[in-house]
């Protein structure tokens, strides 16, 4: 990924794929860093949703959309489901400072339509961004355990060669930072809801470490890599193992650059993502 600094402060990453799609989209990594927001939500928070001040928030959401000129800024509210919503600007919504958010709930956001930057502000769920440069069509999608376990990657590659025409074997896909097996723990149910579908059923990476407890017990811990079963399903799509770039960022092992709701035990805030067309 390549770094950017403004010299406000504000610390962001691009994807080097997706900068080479010069001229076709906009894009941004946005860290924590470079905000207004106090602790825990220090400092460039951009979700109202985490009871931060929501005078903090839009000023963080002005600096995103500063870095990012010609871009109207829409999110959606996420459900940790698989339902898509395409991205029109007449699609019912409401404006908030800098951000508009629309009405329908969803987890995948697609769009043709230029100068609209689709956004979800995460702290370890997977930014899952998908370009089509032959159709010229984006989507960016909300992966957290749940939506892995949905498929939610190739639902919005399904959903945009439905609505798009896009081809698979065309497309460009990045997967944003998120938390890593290093620092996800998680119970027998996340494996259930794996094993339960029929497609996130055949990519399973979940792994067991031995962690030794503070009375030098141990004990079995379940680790899930949803990176590596959002990059596997991406691949069974049809997308071109060439074609997929990794952050390399763990949100777990990185709260000095992003927020991680489960390191910072829930209390924290939420960094953006953004992908427009130009
Ligand atoms: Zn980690």
């Amino acid at each position: 990924v390549l770094e950017h600094t403004t010299p406000e402060g504000i610390t962001w990453f691009q994807f080097a794929s997706l900068a080479a799609c010069d001229g076709l989209v906009t894009h941004g990594i946005f860290s924590r860093l470079g905000g207004v927001s106090a602790p825990p939500f220090a400092s460039l928070n951009c979700a109202t949703i985490v009871q931060d001040d929501p005078e903090a928030v839009a000023e963080n959401r002005r600096r995103v959309a500063a870095v990012l000129p010609n871009l109207q800024l829409i999110t959606t509210r996420p459900i940790h489901g698989s339902n898509v919503v395409e991205v029109l600007p007449e699609t019912p919504g409401i404006a908030q400072p800098y951000m508009r958010v629309l009405d329908a709930r969803a987890d995948i956001m697609i769009t043709r339509q230029r100068g609209l930057g689709l956004t979800w502000a995460y702290a370890d769920c997977t930014p899952v961004l998908l370009v089509d440069p032959v159709h010229e069509a984006i989507a960016l999608a909300h992966a957290g355990w749940r939506g892995t376990s949905q498929a939610v990657a190739v639902v919005a590659i399904e959903a945009m060669h439905a609505s798009y025409g896009t081809r698979p074997s065309d497309v460009i896909a990045a997967l944003g930072p998120a938390i890593g097996p290093c620092c996800y723990e998680v119970d027998e149910p996340v494996h259930a809801a794996f094993t339960a579908h029929p497609l996130a059923s055949q990519h399973m990476f979940f792994s067991t470490l031995s962690i030794t407890n503070q009375d030098g017990t141990s004990r079995e811990s379940l680790r899930v890599d949803v990176l590596a079963a959002n990059r596997s399903q991406l691949i069974a799509a049809g997308v071109r193992a060439d074609h997929i770039e990794m952050s390399g960022f763990c949100t777990g092992c990185s709260t000095d650059l992003f927020f991680s709701h489960r390191v910072e035990n829930g209390r924290t805030g939420r960094f953006a993502v953004v992908l427009g067309l130009r």
